[in-house]
């Protein structure tokens, strides 16, 4: 995937890569950082690896409105869009099954009418409902 993208396929890349897949919610950098420092990699890597394959479109970005980006693989599709889960209360975040939207005729912005635009739901998680 890393050389698809024309990317050098180093080993913090392909270890970043492999955490995500193995991961089924947004992830942020601090903790990708906890989750591999035991393996000896450093902050600043990552972080770069992150960036890198972002700009490559092989990841993505999102700011679910805690000021903490989280990243995630992206989609096969280029417009497999999703809808992201916030806990107001513990702050875990988990990714929703695509859903549709309508909105009356030519409603509100045009990145809206594009599909350019992020749903996010903010709420009680299950486990903080109790
Ligand atoms: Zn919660
Ligand atoms: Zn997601």
């Amino acid at each position: 995937m890393i050389r698809d993208v024309k990317l050098r396929a180093t080993a913090s890349r392909v270890a970043v890569l492999k955490l995500l897949y193995g991961t089924s919610a947004p992830t942020s950098h601090p903790e990708i950082y906890e989750a591999m420092r035991s393996d000896g990699w450093d902050r600043a890597t990552l972080f770069r690896n992150l960036v890198d394959l972002t700009n490559a479109g092989l990841l993505r970005k999102r700011d679910l409105g805690d000021r903490l980006w989280r990243y995630e693989l992206a989609g096969i599709e280029a417009n497999d869009e999703h809808p992201h889960f916030l806990c107001t209360v513990c702050g875990d975040v988990s990714c929703l099954p695509e859903i549709a939207v309508s909105m009356p005729n030519g409603a509100g912005p045009r990145s809206l009418r594009k599909g350019q635009v992020e749903i996010q739901f903010r709420g009680t998680c299950d486990d903080c409902l109790g």
